[in-house]
């Protein structure tokens, strides 16, 4: 039987993305995904990539985020280079919008906040706010300006990662459902998938939401997984609208949620961040926060059409940190929990796997995300319920 130097479990950005570097550096990669790969939550994210923290639990990971977004280019380089031209990054920069009676004092801190933590950003008067984008509301009372923040279209993206790793003979078994990490002692030795064992001398886990629980939120069989990757779904409602007429260059957000322009008019609205389990239906006061977010960062986009609604599970964590980081069962890595910033950190998080599997080093500061800081805690779900979000 053929053993594999890594097997990946889950094919969404990634895994994709660690699948690809791994095979850049020659290795003999099998990427398992029990759906079409890149049809989870890197399929619905609006594709922001955005280092700054959105709240004061996010602090720890802007080193990794700001890193990642360094990495961007170079990575749609390097994906590009083994499939074909990819259209749908761009680095146009973001407007933040305050309203409210605190509006300037809420941007000067965000500014200071951001500035402190080595993020490029600036006040902006709404003048040149306007001068930027003019749907702006009238309504708006301060602005700043994030000249770095890029964004990438992430279904264009899967597809061009997806397409690399054809080109790279990378081994995809779609519609393959990983039903357990094959064990001898204390070293994983593969994987159980569509009732075939796979052999590999590494196993990755990046099956996004489902990793605690690898056949399904009830299953038992893996409930072990749960301990290094105690992951949770976190639902985000979604909305894409189109306009003829509103043209928009950058992304727009304010802290009850985004606009993110795409190509020919789309314009993607989002989102909610929904502890509800594994449920991935849309309800009408999701879609009506995020419409009157949307409406009132630009009110003009009352006229435009609704082309797409859609939902994701975000992977979340107990500390909402990514998991990243070998186990003590030898040759286990676990690549998961990035929560509302997988699309950004792809990049970075294949970088650490590379090095860790090439030389078996993981960067010192990459200690806060080990699976092993789990052990021994109360792992309790951190819930935030049916709040606008900005990812
Ligand atoms: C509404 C929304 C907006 C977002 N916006 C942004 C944004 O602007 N910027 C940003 O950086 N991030 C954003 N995110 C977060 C980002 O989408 C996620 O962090 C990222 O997609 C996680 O990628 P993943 O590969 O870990 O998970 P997924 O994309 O969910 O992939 C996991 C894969 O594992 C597979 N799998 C599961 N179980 C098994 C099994 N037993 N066997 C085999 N395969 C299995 C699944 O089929 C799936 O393909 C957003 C998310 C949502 C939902």
């Amino acid at each position: 039987m053929k053993a594999f130097d890594v097997a990946i479990i889950g094919g969404g950005i990634i895994g994709s993305s660690i699948a690809f570097e791994l095979a850049a550096e020659e290795l003999d990669v099998v990427l398992v995904d029990r759906e079409e790969p890149g049809r989870g939550a890197s399929w619905a994210a609006a594709g922001m990539l955005s280092p700054g923290p959105d709240s004061a639990e996010a602090l720890p990971l802007v080193p990794l985020a700001k890193e990642s977004l360094q990495l961007y280019p170079q990575f749609i380089g390097h994906i590009e280079e083994a499939s074909e031209p990819f259209m749908h990054f761009a680095s146009n920069g973001a407007l933040q919008i305050f309203s409210g009676p605190l509006a300037e004092i809420d941007r000067d801190k965000m500014v200071s906040d951001f500035q402190t933590l080595g993020i490029e950003i600036e006040p902006v008067s709404l003048e040149n706010a306007r001068k930027m984008e003019s749907w702006i509301s009238p309504n708006a009372l301060a602005a700043a300006w994030l000249p770095r923040e890029s964004t990438v279209d992430p279904r264009s993206l899967m597809d061009s990662i997806l397409a690399a790793l054809r080109h790279q003979e990378v081994e995809i078994r779609a519609g393959c459902p990983v039903t357990s990490i094959s064990r001898q002692g204390a070293r994983c030795t593969g994987v159980t998938a569509g009732g075939e064992d796979i052999k590999a001398k590494f196993v990755i886990v990046a099956a996004g939401c489902h990793s605690a629980f690898l056949t399904g939120e009830n299953a038992v069989e893996n409930d072990w997984l749960s301990r290094y990757a105690p992951t949770r779904p976190v639902r985000g409602q979604m909305l894409a609208l189109h306009s003829n007429e509103i043209r928009l260059h950058r992304v727009l957000r304010s802290d009850r949620g985004y606009l993110v322009p795409r190509h020919e008019g789309r314009i993607v609205a989002g989102s909610t961040l929904e502890d509800v389990g594994f449920n991935k239906s849309l309800t009408a006061g999701g879609i009506r926060k995020i419409l009157d977010a949307a409406i009132e960062l630009a009110p003009k986009i009352a006229d435009a059409r609704i082309v797409e609604t859609w939902t994701g599970l975000r992977p979340g964590s107990p500390d909402n940190l990514p998991i990243i980081g070998p186990t003590d069962i030898e040759g286990l890595f676990i690549a998961t929990g990035h929560y509302r910033n997988g699309i950004l950190l792809a990049p970075v998080t294949a970088k650490i796997v590379r090095d860790w599997v090439r030389r078996g080093q993981m960067p010192a500061s990459s200690e806060i995300f080990s699976p092993l800081r789990f052990a021994g805690k109360n792992l309790q779900a951190n819930a935030s319920r049916g709040t606008a979000a900005n990812s």
